[in-house]
């Protein structure tokens, strides 16, 4: 069934009721002519019911699929404006602020080959073995993958650090 066979079934049903009225106006009424005619009107009736049923539930189906589009496009922009902020510093991701500021580090592991943006732990901060040029850095740790990143204190003065 579709829309075209309710459109069908209902004018079938309306055809019928013309017909009916033309031969109840005539003198000489056949009354199993006209029985017969009121005996098929219920059945295009209920075929236009049974058609609108599908196409309600066609509708319903439509309206699911939109939905779910919508989540997906919505995740889909929410991922491309993460994306769009990042900013590779040396060795960890950043993310550039509306007001200009940065947020961060976040591990490049997570976000390269799992695709998840993970916010760094500080671990400390110091002179370790790892600091480049033997400066004083941060150090953080990727709880995920278990990576320490050295970073020099001086990269950070705009960053806030959690
Ligand atoms: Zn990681």
């Amino acid at each position: 069934m579709s829309i075209a066979a309710g459109l069908t079934a209902t004018k079938a049903t309306l055809d019928i009721a013309k017909a009916l009225m033309d031969r109840l106006n005539t003198p000489n009424v056949d009354v199993h002519d006209v029985r017969m005619k009121v005996q098929e009107m219920p059945i295009h009736v209920v075929n236009a019911q049974i058609a609108l049923g599908e196409v309600q539930s066609a509708v319903h189906a439509a309206e699911d699929d939109n939905r779910q589009l919508r989540r997906e496009l919505e995740t889909l922009k929410d991922s491309r404006a993460v994306a769009d902020s990042l900013v590779f510093a040396d060795e960890v991701y950043l993310r550039r602020k509306k007001d200009g500021s940065f947020d961060g580090p976040f591990c490049p592991a997570c976000r390269d080959i799992d695709g998840k943006l993970v916010r760094l732990k500080l671990g400390g901060k110091g002179q370790y073995g790892g600091c480049p040029d033997q400066t004083p850095c941060r150090k953080y740790d990727c709880i995920t993958h278990k990576i320490s990143y050295f970073i020099p204190e001086s990269k950070f003065n705009n960053v806030r650090v959690l």
